[in-house]
């Protein structure tokens, strides 16, 4: 009979036990197991991002696109894209955001989407920037948790080979 497979109290410990044999036990801080299985799991998902596109195909030349609304007495300007306004309504247009910004909070995430956990922990922040009305969630490398601060100037990164996905920016420390 195959043995229990062994027990960690960290996500990253069963990570690696899930690469050596393919099963692993996470136990949390109250003594709860889960067992956990590496279990490769593949399909093939066409997408279409629609009115979304110009954001993906601006991440990919290096810019980062919102939008901005069309009606003369609004005209907010949202760091997320939106096709209408939240705020009165009207339909949106694009603009390019500053690349530079400022933390306005973040967290820390030791845990994430499979996407993201080879990069945990790895931090998530809502970065604001000059004349938008709106915050960004963007990843926030080079920089440990202790380093972050509300305030702290921090600038775009671009993938330089684009994926089309939303991983295609991320930001650092302003240099
Ligand atoms: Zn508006």
């Amino acid at each position: 009979m195959r043995a229990r497979p062994p027990s960690f109290g960290k996500f990253r410990e069963v990570q690696a036990e899930l690469e050596r044999s393919g099963a692993a036990i996470f136990r949390d801080a109250e003594g709860a197991e889960s067992l956990i299985i590496h279990y490769p799991y593949s399909i093939n998902y066409i997408h279409s991002y629609a009115e979304d596109s110009p954001f993906f195909l601006g991440l990919a030349e290096g810019h980062l696109r919102g939008s901005r609304c069309r009606r003369p007495k609004c005209r907010f300007v949202f760091a997320t894209p939106r096709g209408h306004c939240m705020v009165c309504g009207a339909p949106t247009e694009w603009l390019d955001l500053p690349t530079v910004g400022r933390v306005h909070s973040w967290t820390t995430c030791h845990f994430g989407s499979e996407a993201f956990l080879k990069e945990t922990p790895y931090n998530l922040a809502m970065v604001e920037f000059d004349g938008v009305g709106s915050l960004l969630l963007v990843r926030l490398k080079e920089a440990v948790e202790s380093d972050l601060y509300v305030g702290m100037p921090v600038q775009a990164v671009f993938e330089p080979n684009p994926k089309y996905s939303v991983t295609d920016v991320w930001f650092v420390p302003k240099r």
